[in-house]
């Protein structure tokens, strides 16, 4: 793999960038890997790059049945924060908050993570009672939060209409929170998992499971079968319609969720708004762009595009709270399929069937997850045993009752 640096643009530039190498090839399937992930986007492709350098584990394959990010981790608003109540979750996205901390250099791809801050507002007293308890609580993980008053988030957001139909009473801050370039993400743990030898093949859907004995042994595709000793599951919200190829069902239902940007503007917002109770969450893109993300449709659907009156219930808090960007233009909109479950928590661990894993149930929320998520999937898949992190998201939660209720700190209204 070439090394990306000054030196290598300088080295290219003398050739006007005709010779840049190949982020990943195109491999045509083998007939048998150790490990098949199923799904190309930011999860399958961090699990497959895990598996690789950390398990020593390289006949892997990543099927995607699209383009790689093509699906949510392509669509979504890019936060990425670790602020959760419980502390199950504080053990996954704080790992991830890490990791993201050093991935452009661990990668040698600038995955442009803007750790810029993020404000959580709360708009009434019932949200100052859940950004108090969710603030100590993250501060006993020892995470960074802080509340802020309407001064200092006036101080932070010049702009912002404190006293409105929503009125700002507090906001909870995470200064280590902020963005990260989703497709740069993709991209990066693809190029990255190549070199290792991961063969990574799209458009090549996944069309049922072999499975004899109730043990996993491949895979049937649009490009023939496949065969494998292990097979992740990692597909978001067709995660439903995976589990019951392989025979079960799984608790989540699959909803549209919608994002739109405007035209770009000279920089404006250096931080991360998110406003839960009124279902907006804002930031500036690099390229100048409003980032809105919305509240998720009240129907289950697989339409990837969403509903008109979300964007209207949406953009009516966001000209409310922040009347200077009232005669803005909205340049594009679109939605994803995310995979809810009844907690807001993921699902990621073993199923019924041996050696079939799944990495589902993200939400409205999986993004800041990405490479914490793959990290302990990648472990959990080469040991066969859940890693100690991925353990409270067992499937079993839903008989046992431990549920991490985080529906609050999801913070997307569902
Ligand atoms: C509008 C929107 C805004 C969001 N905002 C945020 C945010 O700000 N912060 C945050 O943390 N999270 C956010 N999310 C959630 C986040 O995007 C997801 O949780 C996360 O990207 C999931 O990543 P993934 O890799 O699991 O899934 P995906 O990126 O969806 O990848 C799954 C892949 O599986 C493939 N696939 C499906 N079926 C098959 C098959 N049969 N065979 C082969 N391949 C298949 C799909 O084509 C897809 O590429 C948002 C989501 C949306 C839609």
């Amino acid at each position: 793999m070439n090394r990306y640096s000054i030196f290598s643009l300088l080295r290219n530039a003398v050739n006007y960038h005709q010779d840049w190498q190949r982020a990943w090839r195109s491999p045509d399937p083998k007939r048998a890997y150790d490990v098949v992930i199923v799904g190309g986007g930011g999860h399958g492709l961090a699990t497959a790059y895990y598996l690789a350098s950390e398990c020593g584990i390289r006949n892997v394959a990543v099927v995607e049945k699209g383009w790689l990010g093509g699906g949510n981790t392509g669509r979504n608003t890019t936060i990425v924060r670790s602020n959760y109540l419980y502390d199950e979750s504080a053990g996954i996205y704080e790992h991830a908050l890490k990791l993201w901390e050093g991935l452009s250099q661990e990668l040698n791809y600038n995955v442009m993570f803007s750790p810029r801050g993020l404000l959580h507002l709360a708009h009434n007293v019932h949200d100052m009672q859940e950004i108090g308890r969710r603030g100590s609580a993250i501060r006993l993980n020892g995470i960074d939060s802080e509340f802020v008053s309407p001064t200092q988030v006036k101080k932070m957001v010049p702009f912002i209409n404190l006293d409105c139909r929503y009125p700002v009473m507090g906001a909870l801050l995470q200064r280590r929170g902020g963005t990260a370039r989703h497709d740069a993400v993709a991209w990066g743990y693809a190029r990255s998992a190549d070199a290792l030898g991961v063969d990574i093949i799209q458009n090549c859907e996944v069309t049922g499971f072999r499975i004899e004995n109730n043990t996993v042994t491949g895979v049937d595709t649009s490009r023939g079968m496949i065969g494998a000793e292990k097979v992740g599951c990692v597909v978001a919200g067709h995660c439903g319609v995976l589990a019951g190829m392989a025979g079960f069902r799984l608790p989540v239902e699959s909803v549209p969720l919608q994002a739109l940007v405007s035209e770009p503007v000279k920089p404006i917002l250096d931080c991360v708004v998110m406003s839960g109770s009124v279902h907006a969450y804002i930031s500036q893109s690099d390229k100048g762009e409003l980032v809105i993300g919305a509240g998720s449709d009240l129907y289950n659907s697989y339409s990837q595009r969403g509903s008109f009156d979300i964007i209207e219930e949406t953009v009516g808090p966001v000209v409310e709270l922040y009347p200077i960007f009232s005669r803005m233009k909205m340049l594009r909109q679109w939605g994803g399929i995310v995979d809810v479950t009844v907690d807001r928590s993921p699902i990621l661990g073993k199923t019924p069937v041996n050696n079939l894993f799944f990495n589902c149930g993200w939400g409205t929320g999986g993004f800041k997850a990405t490479p914490g998520s793959g990290n302990v999937f990648a472990h959990s898949i080469a040991r066969g045993e859940i890693h100690p992190i991925a353990e409270p998201f067992s499937i079993d939660r839903f008989n046992t009752g431990a549920l991490i209720d985080e529906g609050a700190a999801a913070a997307v209204a569902h």
